[in-house]
């Protein structure tokens, strides 16, 4: 039989949860309830097999940064894949689409990152950076920097080099991570881990303890610092104002190269092209992924400055994927980022959409269920919690107000995610006002559900 949009749910459900092993899942829990079952999607809505129209406040996953339903990124694909459906860039080839995506982004980036080396995903292009930066002071006649420093709660992805780079306690208890020479420090979570020290006093603080891991590591043994200019999937935690000053100073004082992962902040998330312009960071290398093709083709990288470029540009990098620069990839996500132009879609969130959510929903914190409420450009959290002024969490049974209102938001047609007890929002760029508006009743409502 052909399985098609018009079989009934139940069937579907069956098919996949018997056939498909789903990402970050208990399968016995799918295939009890079953999944719910996505047939098509416009602008900034989804469509489930039961006629549901859903509001994507996640953007899928962070990435369908110009919303769904855009013919002229069909058309690019359908058009490349007729004319040079694939070709490879080992062994001195190239091609078009991959000649003007890298030019574009050399032009997007800001200073000296120059230079792309491409990826099929996030991930991937993390595991490019692990052996990158440690070839880099390989050829520099360091060998000995090889530890990467990173940060507890960061995501880097879930390849082994991207989960190790990653501080997520759950993924390190499978499969025997990190793999060496990876070592983490405290995330710069004020809300949890705050105490009493004001945000200002506790950034710093969080900053400085990459200094020391410096002095403690040994300056010779460290090869770079990476972190997610603000972190996503660890629950969109908003670092204080005086964090990312003192992480630049010590990057400069013991010449660590500094990684900034722009796979979800990338493209337009935080009201600038890239995060690290939002946060005022002068990164080496970039990681980039998700909103570079807005999702509508798999494809990541990493965005290089001119000096580790030319440092690895002498040497043979023995390092590679059969779809690097894929050239219908690389032929959407130039057309993506020209729609991007074009619209204005980076003003539209720094100077229309971005300012008008905010006042939204920083307002959620009148709720009693609603600690904190942080939001920059379009990636927001909001803490739950049964006792604010002692900025409490459900220790008890931590996870389960979140769980329960990510439930209550899925019911009343609203994807939002939640991070333990934080609920998350990364809405498509290209949101309206009126969208606004309507996500931040649903989210009120669910909250009132759980209340
Ligand atoms: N880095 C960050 C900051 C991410 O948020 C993600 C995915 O969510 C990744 C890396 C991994 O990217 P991918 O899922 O494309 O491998």
């Amino acid at each position: 039989t052909t399985i098609t949009n018009h079989m009934p749910t139940k069937e579907l459900q069956a098919l996949d949860a018997a056939h498909h092993m789903h990402p970050f899942t208990t399968q016995t829990e799918l295939a009890a309830r079953g999944a719910r079952v996505i047939t098509r999607a416009d602008g900034v809505f989804i469509t489930d097999s039961e006629g549901n129209e859903i509001l994507d406040g996640m953007a899928g996953l962070w990435c369908v940064n110009i919303g769904y339903g855009r013919d002229r990124l069909a058309d690019v694909a359908a058009r490349q894949m007729r004319e040079l459906p694939y070709y490879n860039t080992f062994f001195m080839t190239t091609h078009v689409p991959v000649i003007a995506l890298s030019q574009k982004l050399a032009e997007l980036a800001p200073g000296d990152l120059n230079h792309v080396f491409y990826a099929g995903s996030g991930s991937e292009a993390n595991d490019t950076n692990i052996r990158m930066v440690r070839t880099y002071w390989a050829q520099k006649g360091k060998p000995t920097k090889k530890v990467i420093i990173s940060r507890k709660n960061a995501y880097h992805g879930s390849t082994l080099g991207g989960a190790s780079l990653g501080g997520m306690s759950g993924m390190h208890a499978q499969g025997g991570l990190p793999i060496p020479d990876i070592h983490h420090i405290d995330q710069p979570n004020w809300w949890s881990e705050g105490g009493d020290k004001t945000p200002e006093e506790f950034g710093l603080e969080r900053a400085q303890q990459l200094e020391q891991a410096i002095l403690e590591l040994g300056e010779d043994r460290v090869a770079a610092f990476i972190a997610e200019p603000i972190q996503g999937a660890g629950g969109v935690i908003v670092p204080p104002a005086t964090y990312w000053p003192e992480i630049q100073r010590i990057c400069d004082k013991y010449e660590i190269l500094l990684i900034a992962d722009e796979v979800i902040c990338g493209f337009g998330r935080t009201g600038n092209w890239f995060g690290s312009q939002t946060v005022g960071i002068r990164p080496h290398i970039m990681t980039i992924a998700k909103g570079l093709s807005s999702g509508y083709q798999p494809i990541g990288g990493s965005i290089v400055c001119d000096e580790v470029a030319e440092v690895i540009g002498a040497c043979e990098f023995n390092h590679g994927y059969t779809y690097n620069g894929h050239p219908v990839a690389s032929a959407v996500a130039l057309e993506n980022l020209n729609i991007m132009q074009e619209e204005g879609i980076v003003d539209h969130v720094r100077d229309v959409i971005a300012p008008y959510l905010k006042t939204k929903w920083e307002a959620l914190v009148d709720h009693p269920l609603v600690g904190e409420a942080n939001i920059v450009g379009m990636m927001g959290s909001i803490a739950l919690t049964p006792h604010k002024e002692s900025r409490a969490t459900f220790a008890a049974d931590a996870g389960t107000v979140g769980y329960m209102c990510r439930e209550r938001c899925f019911a009343n047609n609203l994807v939002m995610r939640h991070v333990g007890d934080r609920m998350i929002i990364s809405p498509p760029l290209v949101m309206t006002t009126a969208e606004a508006d309507m996500l931040i009743e649903r989210a009120t409502k669910s909250l009132d559900e759980c209340y």
